[in-house]
This record gives structure tokens, sequence and C-alpha cells, in this order.
């Protein structure tokens, strides 16, 4: 996996064509500005350079107004566009990045945008939504057979506050020859991205490693839970894990204890952080997928209960994920 340093200069120029007619590729279309678009289109707007155009699309018109006020009050930064549809953000750009909730809005936007009507261009479109490897797989041959250029897939890990910081880790599946045009995007938006392999790869890597943090998760509410009831004192206990093999992210940095780590949101009632809905989302994707490449995943049906359950009760629904401490009757003194 190849893993790429942050520095964006504006000395590296992407150009198109013969040497002789190269331009800049400086159209950008950026669709779907819900919590983690908005704040991406954002940051890629105010480091590109006033000769650049940003066209913003979004279903929910308050979201495209709200972005475009905060853009127009940056003095530095590209032009910004309010666009009517995804077609039209598209239609001009070299480069669209699209950020949708799920596989369906995914192929309803690339749908829309992919007709005869959309003038022919060697673009790229990257899609930063998480979604299953086989519907991306599709969307990037319907680019491919409409000539309209290459498709790659780049989910993302760091959630709102990553994207707010430009701190994201994208997990890119492009083939090599598309990694010098679409890094300086990605890299405008979040500080890595690592290269999984060719097309639908970045999202196979990013399901393996969301459904190890489901897992995780559980395992860590169970076993504060377990140690709690024995009588063990909780920061206690998160240490001998945190330098034992036990260790793993929710037991580190998302401890489900509340006065663990003061960061974590157990401290917040659960609220903040990464949404028990996503958690369910991402774990659903990861099974489908599993079941098309014929993986056996022996606790994925029991994960995906416990996630289900505990978003259906008052207390945890909407919370982080690591509620699911809450939810296993933990204590929470
Ligand atoms: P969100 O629901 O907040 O935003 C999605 C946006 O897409 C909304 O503004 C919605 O109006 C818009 N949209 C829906 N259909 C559309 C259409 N047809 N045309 C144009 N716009 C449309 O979701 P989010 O939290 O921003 O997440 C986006 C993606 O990133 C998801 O796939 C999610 O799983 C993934 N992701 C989210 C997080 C997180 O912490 N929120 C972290 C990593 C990855």
């Amino acid at each position: 996996m190849r893993v790429v340093a942050a520095a964006v200069s504006r000395s590296w120029v992407q150009t198109r064509g013969f040497a002789s007619t190269a331009r800049r590729l400086d159209n950008y279309a950026f669709v779907g500005l819900g919590q983690m678009g908005y704040q991406m289109a954002r940051n890629l707007q105010s480091k590109l350079q006033p000769g650049d155009k940003v066209s913003i699309f979004d279903v929910n018109p308050q979201s495209m107004k709200g972005l475009e006020t905060e853009m127009k009050a940056v003095p530095s930064g590209a032009k910004v566009e309010l666009a009517a549809s995804a077609f039209d953000a598209s239609k001009d750009a070299d480069t669209v990045v699209t950020c949708l909730p799920e596989p369906q809005h995914v192929k309803a936007v690339y749908g829309s945008i992919l007709t005869s009507s959309l003038p022919k261009k060697d673009r790229v479109f990257i899609d930063c939504s998480t979604i299953d490897p086989s519907t991306s797989r599709d969307v990037a041959k319907s680019v491919a057979d409409a000539g309209q250029g290459s498709f790659v897939d780049a989910p993302m890990s760091g959630g709102v506050v990553g994207a707010t910081a430009g701190t994201l880790t994208f997990m890119l599946g492009a083939t090599t020859s598309l990694i010098p045009r679409v890094e300086p995007t990605l890299l405008r938006m979040g500080r890595k991205v690592l290269h999984c392999g060719d097309q639908g790869a970045g999202l196979s890597a990013k399901l393996a490693n969301n459904y190890l943090l489901a897992l995780n998760n559980i395992a860590t509410a169970e076993a504060m839970n377990l140690g709690i009831k024995w009588g063990l004192d909780p920061k206690k206990l998160a240490g001998v894990i945190n330098v034992s093999t036990g260790r793993c992210w929710p037991s580190e940095v998302n401890n489900p204890v509340k006065g663990v780590v003061e960061t974590a949101p157990a401290n917040r009632d659960y609220r903040g952080g990464f949404g028990i809905s996503l958690m369910k989302k991402d774990l659903r994707l990861a099974m489908m997928a599993a079941k098309e490449a014929g993986a056996d995943m022996k606790l994925a049906d029991t994960a995906f209960e416990v996630y289900e359950d505990a978003e259906k009760r008052e207390e945890c629904a909407g919370r982080d994920f690591s509620v699911v401490y809450r939810y296993l009757g933990g204590k929470e003194e």
C-alpha cells in the first residue's frame, strides 16, 4: 500500500492533452454537502486558487446557501457557483467529488450526471461515500462506458472532526496511473492518501477495517463491563488492557466507560463521535460485500443485532457507538 505525504504545492499542475495545448484542470464539482461533504468542500475551495471554480450541489438548498456564504467570506480560494443539479455542477468540471449517504444515492446521482447531454471530457470522478465495492464498480463501469473519464473510490476516516480540520485519511481505489490526478484534490481535504489497489479496493479496505472496529467496540464494552462487575477499577483495567494484547482503538481512544478517557464520548453522555447508525450501516455493507466474496463472518450477525437493538433504545439512539456499554447495562458512575 502506498502512503502519500500531505504536501500540496501549486507547482504540481494538472495538465491534459499535448504540451502545446496543456491547461490546468481547474473546474471542480462537489455533490453532497452533508456533515462530511460540507466541510470537505469548504477546505477544497479555500485551498484552490482564485482562477479555479467549484460548483456545489446538494438536494438540500440550505446546505448550499450556507456553504456559499461561508466560502465567499474567505478572501482567498476558488470561485464558487451554486448548481441547479448534480448534472449542472458537473458539466464543466474536470474533477467531480461526490460524498453521499448510501449506494442508492450514488447510483442515482451518477445516473443523473452521465446522460447523453453531458459534454465529453476526460474527467476524474472521486467518490468519497462509504458504499459497497460492487455498486462502486458498477458506477465506475458506467463512467467508462459513457466515455467520461475515470471513477475512483476514496472513502475516508477521521469523522466530522477530521473533515472540518482537513485531516482526513482517504483509502484510495484507483489504477496507479490516476494517483497523480487524484492525490492533490484529496490532500486539500485530508492529510493522508492510502492507495489500496485498483478501483473498489479503497472501499474493501475501509469496510474490512470498520468490520473489525464494530467487533472491537462491542468486545471492549463487554470486557470493561465484566471487569467492573468483578470489582476492578475502570481506569486500572483500561490501563492493563492498553499495555496488553487486548489493546485497540475502542479501549485506548474511545473507551466506553465514563472517566477513563477524558476526550471520549462516554464523558458527554455519548454525544458526538461516530454515530451508532453509521456503524450499523458500515457493518451491513461489510456483510453484503463479504457474502459476495464468499468470506465467512461468524460474528457479524450477532454484532449487527447488538447495534440494531441498541439503536432502538431511547437512551442509546443517536449516540456514539460506544454507547453499547450502556446497552449492556454497564455501570456509569
Ligand atoms: P450526511 O447524510 O450528513 O450527508 C449526505 C448529503 O448528501 C446530505 O446533505 C444530503 O442532502 C445529500 N444528498 C442525498 N441525496 C442527494 C442527491 N441525490 N443529490 C445531491 N445531494 C444528495 O452524510 P455524511 O455524514 O456527510 O456522510 C457522507 C458519506 O461519508 C456516507 O457514505 C458516510 O457513511 C461516510 N462517512 C461519514 C462519516 C461521519 O462521521 N459522518 C465518517 C466517514 C465516512
